[in-house]
């Protein structure tokens, strides 16, 4: 091995891997970069509703939910997306720092209890999203996680054709087109478990709009795992 190699190993291992706590910089970032205190006083999302996440009495199922369930079975997040969860994926999604996948995944890992899930789909980036950012965020964690629990991931099973603007700002006839849902589903998914991974549910609404796509295809039941929630919509 050469000393320039040796020397961009080092590189890599040092842009990759921070010495030191994400957070506060100070203590050794432990397992997964962030230390012991910063992750006990990360916002830890708890005391929710099982199906959309939101808070609700000692977590049981919330009116909404039972008045209109949504089309997703279950709603598991690591985060309620507040400070410092919200700063942190800012730098992960548009600082384009990678290394975060990990750190995520591995706080996904040790809340989200995976049962008899058969398959993983990420949340997928319309191709203009793609190319402005240059990889798909929900992907980079999905392919930790699966490989970690040894479920399959597949980010080809849906594509999303729509960048979905806000509806009001479209004229009617383009308003009637983008009803018809911003994703397209190309593989039989009968009788599947499946989860999606997002990074954040804000509304829900392209969470709903995924898990309408999949189970169209024959799904039989559909989570959604997420870095963060929000709580208030
Ligand atoms: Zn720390
Ligand atoms: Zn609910």
């Amino acid at each position: 091995m050469n000393d320039k190699w040796l020397k961009f190993k080092h590189l890599l291992k040092s842009s990759f891997f921070p010495q030191t706590c994400l957070l506060c910089s100070a203590s050794k970032g432990e397992g997964f970069g962030i230390c012991k205190n910063c992750l006990d006083d990360l916002p830890h999302h708890t005391s929710c509703c099982p199906q959309c996440g939101l808070l609700s009495f000692e977590g049981q199922l919330c009116g909404a939910c039972i008045a209109s369930p949504p089309d997703f079975n279950a709603t598991k997040a690591a985060f309620t997306y507040e400070y410092p969860i919200s700063q942190v994926l800012q730098q992960y999604k548009y600082n384009q720092q990678l290394f975060l996948a990990e750190t995520f995944a591995e706080l996904m890992l040790q809340k989200i209890q995976a049962q008899n899930i058969d398959l993983i789909i990420p949340m997928p980036l319309h191709p203009n999203r793609l190319q402005e950012r240059g990889f798909n965020q929900s992907l980079e964690v999905s392919r930790i996680i699966g490989k970690h629990l040894n479920i399959r991931v597949n980010s080809q099973a849906v594509s999303r054709i729509k960048l979905s603007p806000p509806q009001a700002s479209l004229p009617l006839k383009e308003r009637v087109r983008n009803m018809k849902g911003p994703f397209i589903c190309n593989e039989d998914l009968s009788v599947m478990r499946i989860a999606l991974i997002d990074d954040v549910m804000t509304t829900g609404a392209s969470l709903n709009a995924l898990a309408k796509a999949v189970k169209a295809k024959g799904a039989a039941h559909v989570e959604c795992w997420l870095i963060a929630r929000t709580l208030a919509n």
